[in-house]
């Protein structure tokens, strides 16, 4: 059952990668069918098995062999990973739903930093339903739903860190205990950092760091 989750996942991670790519694009998310962006040769179906045709090819297309983008193999494997945790109860489901959609706003950071509002308004309202659907709401829900709505309403700069950052931060607020977010956002502020360090940066796109701390939490509660 494990396998199947996983493979789904992939799956779903692979499509993510898709939507991302035609959204900004501005193509239509079903056709046509999936081709290199460099060369336009549909690809086979053996190319469309996720994670498997990436790395049997190397990164690259068959044809003309551009690279293809690396976030095509973090969203597969992430969308495994994320499902592969995912047990048949509402929390979980909702939780699950969630890391998908931080796949997604991942993507896009990692792609472009123009992250869509609308998304962002989206993933927090989800986030703050499902913890008040399986939780009661606390005075820290509460704090951190009015330091959110402030941030729509009032722009606030901060050094180094974008808009959608303090989205996606008060989110996982609202999601976790304060406790449980403090150890998520330690993880991926240490990701981040040795990412910095790895690829001789002053700073890079933190939403995938915060991806991969959020499903790492998943996997630790
Ligand atoms: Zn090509």
């Amino acid at each position: 059952m494990i396998i199947v989750q996983f493979c789904i996942g992939t799956v779903i991670g692979s499509f993510l990668q898709v939507v991302n790519q035609r959204q900004l694009a501005h193509q239509s998310w079903i056709t046509p069918r999936s081709r290199c962006d460099q060369c336009r040769e549909p690809l086979k179906w053996y190319e469309l098995v996720p994670i498997i045709s990436y790395l049997s090819l190397r990164g690259r297309c068959r044809y003309c062999r551009v690279s293809i983008p690396h976030t095509t193999l973090f969203s597969e494997l992430f969308g495994g990973l994320c499902l592969l945790q995912w047990t048949p109860t509402g929390p979980s489901t909702l939780q699950s739903l969630l890391g998908l959609g931080l796949i997604l706003l991942a993507n896009r950071d990692q792609t472009t930093t123009n992250l869509s509002q609308l998304w962002l308004i989206a993933a927090f309202v989800f986030a703050l339903i499902t913890r008040v659907f399986f939780t009661p709401p606390t005075l820290w829900t509460l704090l951190v739903v009015f330091v959110w709505a402030a941030l729509q309403i009032v722009t606030i700069e901060f050094p180094g860190v974008g808009l959608a950052d303090l989205d996606v931060a008060c989110l996982v607020l609202v999601l976790f205990s304060p406790i449980t977010a403090t150890w998520l956002f330690l993880i991926a502020s240490i990701s981040a950092l040795l990412s910095c360090l790895t690829h001789q940066r002053n700073g890079v796109p933190f939403l995938p760091h915060l991806t991969v701390a959020y499903l790492l939490i998943l996997y630790i509660n």
